[in-house]
């Protein structure tokens, strides 16, 4: 299933940003924002880093993740590749803001800087490009993008795997596994359906949206008891629910998902951080 992507060039971006020194401790993943597009004091927009093999991978980049991942000390330098899920504003926020903290002279990136995302992304970091020209030009480095619809990319010991999800046209969620046997599943933004099923199946950890209470369903979003159905029935461990509206706050969303699922569910906050 790795049709379109170029295999060797994927082995030299690995080789390339592993840091060999990095002691090898399973996946860590670190919530960087748990909240929406909308604007919040206490959750950032979506965005997640997993730290696996040596790599510090991205996933979404929604508002905040870029101060947040200084906060933790990882460097610009070395971050990638950088999932995207789908091309909403609050999933993207950071796109422009990145690219343009990358021509610092702070940061000497010579790495390309890999993304695998949703169909669009390449046209849309090119209309970016022609708004913004030089400012967010990359000058010493590749912008390098993988569109992936229902396809899996290994990068070293780790895999990505993108599968589609209803959301908007093109939308997908990631699997990401490394060499231990470790699996992380994120939905992005999502409607309940079979594919949904798939993406978490059998996952050590599913990162899962849970835009609104059941009381308050969205098309389009997760409840948190439709979260629960799809950990339940995909044989998924842990469920974190994620991407949460302040229509959540003060609502006991574990509550609603104890019907379908009795494994552990897990409140995201910013900053949270687990080992798979
Ligand atoms: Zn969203
Ligand atoms: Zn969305």
């Amino acid at each position: 299933m790795e049709g379109g992507i170029d295999t060797g060039r994927c082995i030299r971006y690995f080789e390339a940003l592993t840091d060999e020194g990095a002691e090898q401790q399973g996946m860590k993943l670190t919530v960087l924002g748990s909240g929406t597009g909308f604007p919040s004091s206490t959750r950032g927009g979506p965005g997640f880093l997993v730290q696996t093999g040596g790599l510090s991978v991205l996933m979404d980049l929604g508002s905040g993740t870029l101060a947040k991942l200084h906060g933790l000390g990882v460097s610009l330098e070395r971050i990638g590749p950088i999932l995207i899920t789908h091309l909403h504003p609050d999933h993207v926020a950071e796109l422009v803001s990145l690219l343009f903290a990358l021509k610092n002279i702070l940061v000497a990136r010579r790495e390309p800087l890999r993304f695998i995302g949703c169909r669009g992304l390449a046209a849309l970091v090119k209309k970016l490009e022609a708004a913004h020209g030089e400012w967010i030009r990359p000058k010493d480095f590749r912008v390098e993008i993988d569109e992936m619809v229902e396809e899996t990319l290994s990068l070293g010991d780790l895999r990505i795997t993108a599968v589609p999800v209803e959301h908007t046209a093109g939308s997908v969620g990631f699997r990401v596994s490394d060499g231990a046997g470790a699996v992380l599943a994120y939905s992005g933004d999502t409607d309940f359906c079979p594919a949904l099923i798939d993406l978490v199946h059998g996952a050590d950890l599913a990162v899962l949206e849970c835009s609104f209470p059941d009381e308050k369903k969205c098309a389009g979003h997760l409840t948190p008891g439709e979260a629960a159905q799809a950990a339940s029935r995909g044989g998924v461990s842990r469920l974190m629910l994620s991407h949460l509206y302040p229509e959540c706050d003060g609502v006991d969303l574990i509550a609603q998902c104890r019907p379908f699922f009795n494994g552990e569910v897990i409140l995201a906050h910013d900053l949270l951080e687990l080992t798979l």
